[in-house]
């Protein structure tokens, strides 16, 4: 491609409403345009190189045997109904919804289960047929609360996504370990730093769920993990061995004490004097199911944190957030600050993280405005609470195997793994014929990778003060000839020749060609970041050109044959 018949505009400065380094250099690189809210253009530019990740993610993708296909796009409202999540999409806000012109309610897909469970009840019929994976590539869309990020978090952005089917559990083993072993392959060749972590199953349970995280600081996810095991899990998902508490003894007569104006832990550790490991705090959260809501109490050690992602899985509820001052003082007839387990309404459940199981003689509230309790006995004191697993993991923490301590990184979703068994095929009736005659439900796993996001991550991976450093595998062009002067007859012509040389050889180059000065080709070809550069400029006549790498913008002077020999080098 000449790069002067490419539509290319590159700004200087940084666009305002962009925050993190990748949102801003596909934006000054004129990769992309802000349509709407979370709404983005590709330009020529930027759909080489997604063209490039959806290949990559094609051939892997088939190499394990999945089959490409392609879904509407339109959801008729009747299938979501079905698999029961019409409702909750909506009430999330997250379904874009739309109505034909009969008034028959439809949706723009944001994943696709219902179309695919339907498609396969209609053509998988025997065990026989068995395994099918099937997969497509297009956009999805997603009402986002928050489109930030550019295409981080868009309403609209391109997912692969695919369904596997098998006949049991140990055939859904073998199809996510196939998947997993083709994302691997994926991350790899797009040159990306990844790790895959074990991921929050959600209320679904399930038997696996990974995600695939590019490490980078801008990550919305929180991930931990211990060098010396491997362990590696989102922190919503992760487990850790609880920090030794202090010793609390026998069980002893309860106390309640005066405290005016000592409601946070700090206050009451300082006031009584305790380590906050002898402490059990207590947080109301107002909890959504599908058919109710209602007010519930949590217990936690006083030295840690509640996850709410455990605390929703085990109350098997829709949403949660934290009571408001209002409800606290509702429910606990006391002001903030003083909630505790004794004597709360019957109809506020109490729950309990498991750390809290052996403990005896805790510090509480006690629901009375200025007091709170020593020596309070869970089921002694207070109603038995339901004890589960509702800690956070903390970096520092021992991983839960035991091999050494967590560390904290921050990472990117681009691909998410999942084992759904027979969700959805037993909602929605999707059977198959099994080897002993009897119809059985589909046993099935779910696979997304985020294209579009893939894309933004590489260059928020790899990039510097100056631009973007494409991957070479997804850059969208992997070598450019930069024609210093256009008007120097020798140098547009070596130049040319330099390009078709390279591009006989397989090697996706661009010749820039552009009028103009210098200067601002330098510029672009570091903003752009198309990882390796030849210029060719005053040494034309010699055949000698300057050959750049864009990682570090090392350069060397070298022949023509030189260079074209560190170019084939470098990417063949
Ligand atoms: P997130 O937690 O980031 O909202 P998700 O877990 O809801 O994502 P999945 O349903 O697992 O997303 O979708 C599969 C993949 O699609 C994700 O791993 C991610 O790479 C990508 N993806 C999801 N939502 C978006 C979005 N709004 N914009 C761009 N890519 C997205
Ligand atoms: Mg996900």
């Amino acid at each position: 491609m000449r790069l002067s018949r490419l539509l290319i505009t590159t700004l200087r400065e940084d666009p305002a409403d962009a925050e993190i380094p990748s949102h801003k250099l596909l934006l000054r690189g004129g990769y992309i345009v802000k349509t709407a809210s979370g709404l983005y253009t590709y330009s020529p530019l930027l759909w080489r190189t997604l063209k490039k990740i959806i290949e990559i993610v094609r051939e892997e993708i088939d190499r394990e045997g999945g089959q490409e296909l392609l879904m509407p796009i339109l959801h008729p409202k009747d299938l979501w109904v079905r698999s029961g999540r019409w409702d909750r999409y909506v009430a999330d806000g997250i379904l874009f919804t739309l109505q034909d012109q009969k008034g028959a309610d439809f949706c723009l897909g944001p994943t696709h289960e219902e179309v695919i469970t339907d498609f396969a009840n209609t053509l998988i019929t025997s065990y026989k047929d068995l395994p099918v994976n099937l997969y497509q590539i297009q956009d999805k869309f997603r009402d986002e609360i928050r489109p930030r990020f550019g295409l981080m978090r868009g309403r609209e952005f391109i997912m692969m996504d695919a369904y596997s089917f098998d006949a049991d559990e140990a055939g859904l083993d073998e199809s996510y370990k196939a998947m997993d072993r083709a994302y691997r392959r994926v991350f790899e060749r797009c040159g990306l730093a990844f790790r895959s972590v074990q991921a929050d199953a959600g209320a679904i349970g399930g038997s696996g769920s990974e995600e695939f995280m590019v490490i980078a600081d801008a990550g919305e996810d929180a991930i931990l993990y211990c060098e010396e095991s491997g362990y590696a899990a989102n922190v919503e998902k992760a487990g850790s061995i609880a920090p030794e508490a202090p010793p609390c003894g026998t069980p002893q007569a309860m106390e309640k004490h005066a405290t005016p104006d000592v409601r946070t832990v700090e206050q009451l550790i300082a006031f009584f004097d305790l380590p906050a490991g002898a402490m059990a705090k207590t947080v109301l959260f107002e909890v959504t199911w599908a058919e109710e809501q209602g007010v519930v109490a949590v217990l936690m050690r006083g030295d840690l944190e509640i996850n709410e992602v455990k605390l929703t899985n085990a109350l098997d509820c829709l949403g949660l957030a934290l009571a408001s001052d209002e409800t606290i003082q509702r429910v606990t007839g006391a002001e903030v600050g003083f909630a505790g387990p004794l004597g709360l309404p019957d109809d506020v459940r109490l729950l309990a993280d498991v750390t809290l199981k052996e403990r005896t003689n805790l510090l509480t509230g006690c629901n009375e405005t200025g007091f709170h309790c020593l020596n309070v006995n869970l089921g002694r004191d207070t109603r038995a609470p339901e004890f589960h697993d509702l800690r956070l993991a903390r970096a520092g923490e021992l991983a839960p195997d035991r091999a050494g301590p967590l560390k904290e990184a921050r990472g990117i979703e681009v691909g998410h793994i999942f084992k759904l068994g027979t969700k959805y095929s037993s909602t929605m009736g999707a059977n198959f014929m099994a080897d002993n005659g009897k119809p059985a439900p589909f046993v099935m796993g779910c696979y997304g990778i985020g294209v579009s996001r893939t894309a933004q991550s590489a260059v928020e991976q790899n990039h510097d003060d100056k631009g973007i450093i494409w991957p070479a595998a997804i850059a969208p062009f992997a070598c450019s000839v930069v024609v210093v002067d256009v008007k120097k007859p020798e140098q547009l012509e070596l130049g040319t020749q330099i390009w078709e040389t390279l591009r006989a050889a397989g090697i996706d180059a661009c010749l820039d060609d552009r009028p103009g000065r210098p200067g601002p080709k330098f510029k672009d070809f570091e903003l752009l970041g198309f990882p390796y550069g030849i210029y060719v400029g005053r040494g034309a006549a010699e055949r000698q050109v300057e050959f750049v790498v864009r990682q570090g913008m090392t350069k060397a002077d070298l022949s023509v044959d030189e260079a074209v020999a560190k170019v084939k080098a470098a990417l063949g």
